[in-house]
């Protein structure tokens, strides 16, 4: 097999799509046809680390970020002439005044480090400067893959920059010449993470629920994946829960002809997994969820070797 990058990705958060790509991924480490590399891009909140922690915590590798930009006052350099604050220098509302020392003061958390103040101040009291935003982590898995995945630090507003760079150095890993199946757990939502994460794959797994929210954010997702023109699938998880959404949600698909991947019913074998953070496909390998994933993985396994 060629190799493919695939992500599963959800409009919205608390679908299920950490719980499969778990088990999707212990699957596929059992497939001795795939070389698996798993990558977290939900920088934001990441999750998967939880389910398939690191065999050894000695070789846990843990690398500082710098994607975001921060400015730093000069006080030396200033000559008090209060232009920065006066004249609005800064759009995100980051430049105060302090009225005791007279001087400007940047609020770090909404500095942006768009540079404008660097640039309009007369006497050049600014300097931008780059600044730890997160952590780049990687190791090898329990139950034996490479693992790698992005963490933003608080107040960081560059997620999407931080997923690039997870991708980025998974192609530094020296298993991933051999990889051939390259597995992401996205963000939610369709903002920069997203997009970062999507960019440059082979398949999407869309992931939601037939409730109001799952319909809404799924049309969202799908909507985004579509300026890609990368192919996709859907999941359904909780599939078999009656509401008027479940009609709705199956009426978009139908009518838009999009491709079902699989539907996972409800059951209670999956937050079970989740508190014992394992993967339902090792922890009840038998449960109605863990037969349903494995048949969507098989599914997966022929689509993607026909792209
Ligand atoms: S514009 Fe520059 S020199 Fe003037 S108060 Fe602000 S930082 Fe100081
Ligand atoms: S770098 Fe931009 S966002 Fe930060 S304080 Fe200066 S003008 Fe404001």
């Amino acid at each position: 097999m060629n190799r493919k990058k695939i992500a599963v990705i959800s409009g919205k958060g608390g679908v299920g799509k950490t719980s499969l790509v778990a088990s999707l991924a212990s699957i596929a480490h059992k497939d001795e046809e795939v070389n698996l590399i798993i990558l977290d891009c939900d920088v934001d909140a990441p999750n998967l680390a939880l389910i398939l922690p690191p065999k050894s915590k000695e070789e846990v590798l843990t690398q500082d970020t710098f994607t975001t930009k921060k400015a730093r006052f000069l006080e030396e350099k200033c000559v008090q002439c209060k232009q920065c604050y006066d004249n609005h220098f800064c759009e995100f509302s980051a430049l105060n005044w302090d009225e005791s020392n007279n001087v400007p003061i940047i609020d770090y958390l909404a500095c942006e480090g768009c540079g404008a103040c660097k640039v309009l101040c007369p006497e050049d009291a600014f300097e931008i400067n780059p600044v730890k935003s997160g952590e780049i982590i990687s190791y090898k898995a329990d139950i034996g893959f490479p693992l790698i995945y992005g963490k933003t630090k608080l107040g960081s507003t560059t997620s999407g920059l931080l997923v690039s760079e997870v991708k980025e150095r998974a192609t530094a890993l020296k298993e991933f010449s051999d990889a051939n199946l390259i597995l992401i757990d996205g963000p939610p939502g369709i903002g920069c993470p997203v997009i970062a994460t999507v960019s440059g794959l082979d398949y999407i797994i869309a992931i939601t629920e037939p409730t109001p929210s799952g319909l809404h954010d799924l049309s969202r997702a799908i909507e985004m994946v579509n300026q890609f023109n990368i192919p996709f699938g859907i999941v359904i998880n909780k599939a078999d829960l009656k509401s008027a959404s479940q009609d709705k949600l199956n009426e978009y698909i139908r009518k838009s002809n999009y491709e079902i991947l699989g539907e996972i019913n409800f059951d209670l074998a999956i937050p079970e997994a989740m508190s014992y953070a394992e993967p339902v496909v090792d922890y009840a390998p038998e449960s109605v969820a863990s037969q349903a994933i494995n048949k969507i993985y098989t599914k997966l396994k022929h689509i993607i070797s026909e792209l």
